[in-house]
């Protein structure tokens, strides 16, 4: 495989630049103009008369605890912090969230799980799986549960640029419509559990989807209580920075956050040089795009780019980390060697598919 000679695309041996390079076109964005909008949404759909205007969903790393920043200090929104406990947190992704919350005096709520039987579910997922990413669907699972139980009318997400449609315009959903389309990703999202649960314990595995989806649970029972229905946006499409040593700075300065490893682009999970070699061996590639999108926009030079695929294992190097790996999920390096070869479900991959997009606000369901 050859790399585009101007981000780490892979193309086709004989061509020089990829089909995204070769049509990006940079959009000129006024931020200024973007930020009275926002200022405008919060002023207009913030939780009025309600204790918090948005619920921002912070894992320490750099996207998130940029919205907190954000949101507190230029928007001046009163935000509520939510982090769903994976237990995969790095040790400095955790303090970032501590010293965040305590510099800024926000509420914080932390969503948990049994670990015994979170862990259970890991442990089944590499086995089923071979992989064990499932935070696309722990944001369903947690986040507008706890937004619908705060009342909470707004979620502001870090997804970064590009993951999005260019004309983006905000819009309050029909609640109906809504709460409807929420009932079946809680459907979607117990199936999706129970594909990666397999038949590592079966005994076990109502048990444990029971307890992975508590909140989700809980919010659909309330649903008919609510007269809302939390609408999520990325805060990409209103505020962005230039470049990352501005953004290590204005963290720095205001959060008190510091870098929780030497990647740049994914930073607060433990498991992501296991996720970057599972992407390598399974040709996924929206870390590459991600990073190649930060060498478009002009963020991060090319040649960084590339070493964030070896620190990131996404150019195949075996996971440094790994015998920490193993340990977790209970098993030998030969038997990860041939689990990480599984493909994932295909009706697997269906529905994590449709869930992200429904998180994105790209489609209903
Ligand atoms: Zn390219």
């Amino acid at each position: 495989m050859a790399l585009c000679e101007k981000c780490v695309m892979t193309v086709e041996e004989g061509q020089r630049i990829c089909k995204a390079c070769e049509t990006y076109q940079p959009l000129e964005t006024d931020f200024r103009k973007k930020e009275s909008e926002l200022k405008e949404i919060i002023r207009k759909f913030g939780s009025t008369g309600k204790k918090y205007d948005c619920v921002v969903p912070l894992t320490g790393g750099k996207d998130s605890s940029y919205v907190l920043y954000y949101m507190t200090k230029v928007i001046g929104a009163r935000v509520l912090v939510f982090t769903v406990d994976n237990e995969l947190f790095r040790e400095g992704a955790r303090e970032n969230i501590k010293n965040a919350v305590e510099t800024l005096g926000c509420d914080h709520i932390i969503g948990k799980f049994d670990e015994r039987k979170l862990l259970m579910l890991y442990k089944a997922s590499f086995r089923s799986q071979g992989s064990v990413c499932l935070c696309p669907l722990f944001l369903s699972l947690t986040l507008f549960p706890v937004a619908i139980k705060e009342q909470v009318p707004l979620i502001v997400s870090g997804f970064s640029s590009g993951q999005r449609g260019k004309d983006y315009a905000f819009r309050m959903p029909d609640i109906n419509a809504a709460k409807q389309e929420f009932a079946k990703v809680c459907q979607l999202s117990r199936k999706a559990l129970a594909i990666f649960l397999g038949d590592y314990a079966p005994d076990e595995n109502e048990d444990i989807l029971d307890e992975i989806t508590k909140y989700q649970r809980e919010a659909l029972a309330n649903l008919d209580k609510t007269d809302f229905f939390p609408v999520m946006f990325p805060l990409s499409e209103y505020a962005g920075w230039n470049s990352f040593e501005e953004l290590y700075d204005i963290l720095g300065e205001h959060l008190n956050w510091q870098r929780p490893s030497e990647a740049f682009s994914r930073t607060s999970c433990r498991v992501e040089q296991i996720k970057g070699y599972t992407d390598h061996t399974k040709n996924f590639d929206s870390m590459r795009k991600e990073i190649s999108h930060y060498i478009r926009k002009g963020m991060v030079p090319r040649e960084k780019g590339i070493s964030e695929l070896s620190l990131l294992c996404l150019n195949g190097n075996k996971p440094s980390d790994l015998n920490e790996f193993l340990k977790l999920i209970d098993i030998t390096e030969a038997e990860f060697d041939a689990l990480i070869h599984k493909p994932l479900s295909k009706e697997l991959l269906d529905i994590i598919y449709n869930i992200e997009n429904w998180l994105l606000g790209r489609s209903g369901l």
